[in-house]
Parts: C-alpha cells; structure tokens; sequence
C-alpha cells in the first residue's frame, strides 16, 4: 500500500470547481496585485484568528522578515527563539541584521521552553519569536509575561499552526504579531508561496501595509524603506476558498491523531518499544505533523520507505549547529533537548483524508519493525 506523507490532490479533487472558479475569476478581471481579492483574504483571515487586523505577505518567511521590520529591529539586536524549527525562523533574525539567541525546547511539546528565556535576555533584547512547532501552540503565558517585563515584542511564528488554541486564544492573536504561511504543506496552503501577519494594533497593521509596497504611503511616497512582500490575488483567492473548509480538515486531523494513537496503544509499542506520541497539552493541537518519538529511527524510516509509507524527519539538524550560523558560537550540546528530538523524531502521514485502513497499515509496519 503506497502511502504519501501529504496528498494535496485528494483535497484539491474534493472542492476542485470552487477553486478553479476563483482562480479564473482573478484571471478574468486581470487583477493580480492587492486589490479585493486580497482585501478578502485579510478579512477572512482576521476573522478566523479573531484578531483585528490581517496584511497579506508573500510568504512565511517574509511575514517574520516584514514583522521584524514593522519593529525597526536590525543590527545590535537580539531575538531569542528556538533552534528546533524551519530554518525560517532564525533566518529571518538574521536577515534584517538582528542576532538569534536560542534557547532550549520542552521535550514533551517540542517548543521553547519558557523557564529557560530570563537568563538569555540582555540589554540588546527587542523581541521574543516563539514557534508553535507541528501545529501546538508554545506556552505563551509566561512567554508573555517574560516579554512585559522586559518590554520586549512578541512575535509568534505561527507557520504551522493556523487554527491552533491556547486557553481559548488563537495562534497568532496571542502575541504583538503572529507569522503564518500558506506553503502548500501547511494546513492552509495556497498553489504556490503565500503569508499573512496578523495583529491587534492599528498602527502596526498600516505600518506592516506601507512595508509590503516598499513603505509607500501614498504611492510613490516613501517614508519608509520597504521591499516587495505582498500576496498575490490569485493566492488570496485560493486562500479565501479554502479557510471555509480548514476547520473541517484540521478536526479530520485530530479524528487521525486519536485513531493513531488508540493503534499504538493498543498494540503495546508505547510501552514495549517504547516509543513516545505526541503530548497534548491544554492547546487545540492542530497536527500539521504527527511526530513520534522512536529508537532505531534511521532503520525505522528506511524500513518505512521500503513499505512506500511517506515519512520525514522534522528537523533533522538543529539551527544552532548549521553552518551558516557557526559566527554565533553555539557547539553541539548547548541544547541537549533539540538535539535528541533532531535524532529521535520521526513524521508519519496525518493528512485528513488518510483513511482508516492505511493508518492500520502503517501502525502494521512499525509492529513488524520492532518485531511486536
Ligand atoms: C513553513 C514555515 C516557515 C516559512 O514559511 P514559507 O511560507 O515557506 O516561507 C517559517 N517557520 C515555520 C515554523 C514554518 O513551518
């Protein structure tokens, strides 16, 4: 049985019409920059993550770059976050000139570890950018209290957990900024790249507008120096399709998570193996990744791949120990928790139309694996 990792077919069949009229409808009106597709897609997009304000963004990485931006954050400044995430993270820190601080994750949630920000904040510290890793929100509680104290920005980068709940509050409403992406991969994807940044504040929302138009305000005026970073119509169209649909695959997702789960249980690998499942906390967990925890892991995937069964390691080489990032002087064992989830993670397909008896199979192949 051949199982992808992600089948973006089976979802682009279920609502195919809807979404090929919307983007022939921006295609006929010849309108593919802002304008009221975009405009929609902001609204929708504000709504669902019951905040005020949205701007569009050409990508994920370009909302964290434009956010960090909106906050005239550059050279001489530190951001603390996670070294256990997309690459995007911290290259965006470093993109506008800004130093990453890394600081350790929390095993069970794989996302910052809150106790472990004080004693990294300096006199140079501007912003904290937690991410909500595999679709669970960070602990933003004591992220937020840690950031008023010390007066520091918030911005969640929020890629790959649209629709994720921390104590009732959405992903990306929590902090000054939440980042999102529509990455084909993540659970709202567009055909191609896409990003939005929400907000609560007013001049931040027009400030984030001006940046994507090279700080335009009017046009051709220029009080600020911005770059390129909008969303295009045609994305914004598909966009404002599918979030009509988001809750209903976010919720197939966590109907495939418990199904797993009950699996693995049941057949004794928990606790024989042991293997570890994903721990939910008090969040709405949105499962863009199902992640296990597993011995054998490089064995495990070849055997995995072998029996056509779509994995990925999640992320397989920690930030603080890529190469491009060697000039800020982290050494392998400064974060012990990335470095074992780097080596022991693994991410089995989830995709909401997975069926039953191909989550059987899959569950069948570890029990073979691990001759259980
Ligand atoms: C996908 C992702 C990004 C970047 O988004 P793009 O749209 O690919 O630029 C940033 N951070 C995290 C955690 C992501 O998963």
């Amino acid at each position: 049985m051949h199982i992808p990792l992600l089948d973006l077919k089976a979802q682009y069949d279920s609502i195919k019409q809807e979404l090929d009229q919307a983007v022939h409808r921006v295609i006929e009106s010849q309108k593919f920059i802002l304008g009221p597709d975009v405009e929609s897609c902001e609204t929708a997009v504000a709504q669902y993550c019951k905040t005020r304000f949205a701007c569009g963004i050409s990508s994920g990485t370009d909302a964290l770059i434009i956010a960090l931006m909106c906050e005239n954050i550059g050279t001489g400044h530190e951001v603390i976050t996670s070294p256990y995430t997309f690459f995007a993270t911290a290259g965006s820190i470093a993109r506008v000139g800004a130093t990453p601080v890394f600081v350790d994750i929390d095993p069970d949630t794989y996302n910052l570890a809150p106790d472990q920000i004080q004693k990294k904040i300096t006199a140079k510290t501007k912003a904290i950018m937690p991410v909500h890793l595999y679709g669970q929100v960070a602990d933003m509680d004591p992220i937020v209290s840690i950031a008023k104290k010390h007066q520091l920005t918030v911005i969640e980068d929020a890629c790959q957990a649209i629709g994720a709940e921390y104590k009732g509050k959405r992903a990306g409403s929590i902090g000054d900024y939440g980042c999102f992406s529509f990455f084909p991969s993540k659970n709202l994807g567009c055909f191609g790249d896409g990003g939005i940044v929400v907000t609560n504040d007013e001049d931040r929302a027009k400030k984030l507008k001006m940046l994507r138009a090279h700080g335009s305000s009017p046009k051709y005026y220029h009080p600020l120096i911005g770059g390129n970073f909008r969303l295009d119509s045609i994305q914004a169209a598909v966009i404002t399709v599918k979030i009509k649909y988001l809750d209903g695959w976010s919720n197939k997702r966590q109907e495939n998570a418990q199904y797993y789960e009950r699996l693995f249980i049941e057949s004794g690998m928990v606790k024989k193996v042991p293997l570890s499942l994903p721990e939910t906390k008090t969040n709405r967990h949105i499962f863009n990744q199902f992640i296990i925890r597993v011995p054998k892991r490089d064995e495990l995937i070849t055997f995995l791949k072998e029996k056509t069964i779509g994995c990925e390691i999640y992320y397989p080489l920690p930030l603080h120990v890529q190469e491009c990032f060697r000039y800020l002087g982290y050494r392998e064992g400064d974060f012990p928790e990335s470095e074992k989830a780097a080596k022991e993670t693994i991410a089995i397909p989830i995709y909401p139309e997975l069926e039953k008896p191909q989550m059987e199979y899959v569950v069948n192949s570890f029990k073979t694996f691990y001759g259980i």
